[in-house]
């Protein structure tokens, strides 16, 4: 591309920013009566076009829209080396989880760990900070039959193992700290085994995305639910035969 080409990119890219949240507008996008965009995000949570005051009509700006289709998005870290593009709908979750971006730890919740920072210093956060919940095996047992969050380092990746007793049932699922696309890849396997060796209960599932929101995951099954009574009959001593193995789809 020469110079020209792209300075004339940059100001297309400029143009496609929502005013209000400063993101690329996904379509829907909105005209005010002046012919302001909006994205669909922003436009429920304002009265009027934040740029001139006017009202918002129920028209959408179809030629924008299929500009904003064709159009490929530098990541918010491009500055820090990320040069990828990205198209509109994958650009959002991309920055989410940017090895060049910053990201909270997943014990912020749990632990109220403060830890904010780029991505490729978590491995080495955890392993100090959170010693206890982190492993470098791709095969692990999770006996505990209570609530568990661990970090899995393995495939040269970084996993979210959840285990959590809610409402009577149990619920495990495994998230790559990554994009949807990057999880695909990737398969978990649950087995639990009662101690005589013979019973024992099996589930394949996708490793999901950590930007996902994980209770929906739970909410929607997209991870092992079973129910405590069931669970149960494979704990001895308070403790649960679990195994936890991620392998390459
Ligand atoms: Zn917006
Ligand atoms: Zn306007
Ligand atoms: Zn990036
Ligand atoms: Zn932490």
């Amino acid at each position: 591309m020469d110079g020209l080409s792209i300075a004339h990119d940059e100001d297309l890219l400029k143009d496609l920013e929502c005013p209000v949240c400063k993101q690329y507008m996904v379509p829907p996008i909105q005209l005010c009566m002046n012919g302001h965009n909006i994205c669909s995000k922003c436009r429920g949570r304002v009265q009027c076009c934040p740029t001139c005051r006017a009202k918002f009509l129920e028209t959408r700006n179809v030629a924008l829209e299929n500009i904003a289709r064709r159009q490929k998005y530098p990541c918010d870290n491009r500055r820090r080396g990320c040069l990828d593009l990205f198209t509109v709908e994958h650009i959002n979750e991309h920055n989410a989880v940017c090895v060049y971006g910053k990201i909270k730890c997943p014990f912020k919740l749990n632990e109220n760990c403060p830890w904010n920072s780029f991505k490729s210093d978590l491995k080495e956060h955890v392993k100090e900070a959170h010693t206890d919940c982190f492993t470098e095996r791709s095969k692990f047992s999770s006996d505990l039959f209570g609530d568990v969050l661990t970090i899995v380092s393995c495939f040269g990746e970084l996993f979210v193992y959840y285990k959590r007793r809610q409402d009577g049932r149990l619920y495990c699922a495994v998230q790559l700290i990554g994009t949807s696309s990057e999880a695909s890849k990737y398969k978990c396997e649950f087995t639990l085994r009662a101690t005589n060796g013979v019973e024992q209960i099996g589930k394949t599932l996708f490793v999901r995305s950590y930007i996902e929101n994980f209770d929906t995951n739970f909410n929607s099954r997209k991870c092992l639910y079973l129910d405590e009574v069931e669970v149960r009959n494979f704990i001895v001593e308070n403790r649960l035969h679990l195994t936890v193995t991620l392998s390459t789809v």
